[in-house]
């Protein structure tokens, strides 16, 4: 028999990836050396002392049960302890942490909490897909805010019509941005703020990206913004501080009232993080600064080849201040899904077009910068043989 899906996978967007899927496998099949800048995924591994301690916690066997659903009191200390010494924002850790299986799963799962049928939620586009996708699941309709160039690819609040807004229950916000490599200061917090104040919206912020910055800036948290806590959550994750996107741990923090719907939620599906990942968990936050510097040295390493060099044959690109992501115009005459064609094509590059993660991306393709210099360089040499 085939089952039909139901309507909220029926839904679903259509997925913008396809054609170029199928390319990447038809170029892989005939042996081609091909380069995947597409995927946002750390090519490092996981640092030694990290994996170390899960080693040694798999050997507890008190690790072995059921973990707690909002996770073990000590992850969440750790959290608290990490967000003053980084943000210094304090956090009760009974009340205002909960671990998650990785951000993508508490983002998915916060609509459910929060969202009714027929409720708003506002979400950024171009953007990773979940914020959309959660909402749609939990039966609510998204309320697309463009990020544009002209706007340094920051929502512009005063283009929200006020019918939407007082219709809308939650606002996703993601800084530094991925897709676009975007950073946001205090002053556009404190606009979000006020906004969410005004039409009593849940402000959610997803900063998996703060610790991947470069030169001399540095991120700061939402809630590190007067009053942020009253609006807010923030979503972090161990992903890409720590090289751990496969261990599938991260957290949620900020106002109490929305860490217990999506707590109330999770302990209705699922029943937490495995207990001997959260001790290493907690080993990582507590990581010397050193660990993270030196990742944050290689990808400065890269981005600096690869703008550079990017910029030599033409293309139009700014350093980002943060994430591994660069976020590049198509050349004249091309569409991004045409463009990133010709480069699976024609150099057996993977890049992701920019109209995949919405259309205010259209323009534009991005490269993760997921693999090592000699990979980049390679690219590049490829790059400067292509007539475009
Ligand atoms: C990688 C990424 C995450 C992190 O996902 P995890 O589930 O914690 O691995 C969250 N948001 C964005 C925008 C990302 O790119």
């Amino acid at each position: 028999m085939n089952f039909s899906f139901s309507e909220r996978l029926q839904q679903l967007p259509p997925y913008l990836f396809a054609e170029l899927d199928r390319l990447k496998e038809e170029a892989m099949a005939k042996g081609i050396d091909v380069i995947d800048l597409g995927v946002g995924d750390p090519d490092i591994p996981t640092p030694a002392h990290i994996v170390e301690k899960l080693k040694n916690a798999a050997e507890n066997p008190t690790n072995h049960r059921y973990p707690s659903y909002a996770g073990m009191l000590s992850f969440r200390q750790a959290v608290a302890e990490w967000y003053e010494r980084r943000f210094g924002v304090r956090l009760d850790a009974q009340k205002e942490v909960l671990s998650l299986i990785g951000s993508k799963e508490g983002i998915a799962h916060l609509p459910l909490a929060f969202i009714n049928p027929g409720d708003i939620a506002l979400v950024p586009t171009p953007a990773y897909p979940v914020y959309h996708i959660g909402t749609l699941f939990a039966g609510g309709t998204s309320y697309f805010m463009p990020l544009l160039e002209e706007n340094n690819f920051l929502p512009d609040l005063d283009k929200i019509p006020p019918d939407i807004a007082r219709q809308a229950k939650v606002m996703f916000l993601n800084y530094p941005n991925n897709p676009t490599a975007a950073v946001a200061g205090a002053d556009f917090f404190e606009r979000v703020i006020s906004f969410a104040k005004k039409y009593e919206i849940i402000v959610c912020h997803d900063a998996a990206y703060t610790e991947m910055y470069f030169d001399d800036y540095k991120p700061i948290s939402f809630l590190s913004v007067p009053e942020a806590k009253e609006v807010g959550i923030e979503f972090h994750s161990l992903s890409k501080t720590y090289n751990m996107t496969g261990w599938r741990i991260g957290f949620a923090v900020g106002n109490e009232s929305v860490i217990r719907g999506l707590g109330k939620i999770k302990s209705n599906i699922d029943s937490g993080v495995f207990q001997a990942v959260q001790e290493a968990g907690i080993t990582a936050l507590k990581s010397d600064e050193v660990v993270v510097e030196r990742n944050r040295k290689v990808f400065q390493e890269r981005r600096d080849l690869m703008v550079e060099g990017l910029r030599r044959i033409g293309l139009e690109v700014d350093p980002p201040k943060a994430t591994f992501y660069l976020w590049i115009k198509v050349p004249q005459g091309y569409s991004s899904a045409e463009f990133s064609q010709l480069l699976l094509k024609e150099a057996g590059l993977v890049v992701t077009p920019g109209n995949g993660f919405g259309e205010p991306g259209e323009g534009y393709f991005r490269m993760a910068l997921t693999v090592p210099k000699e990979r980049l360089s390679e690219a590049l040499a490829r790059l400067k043989d292509l007539k475009f």
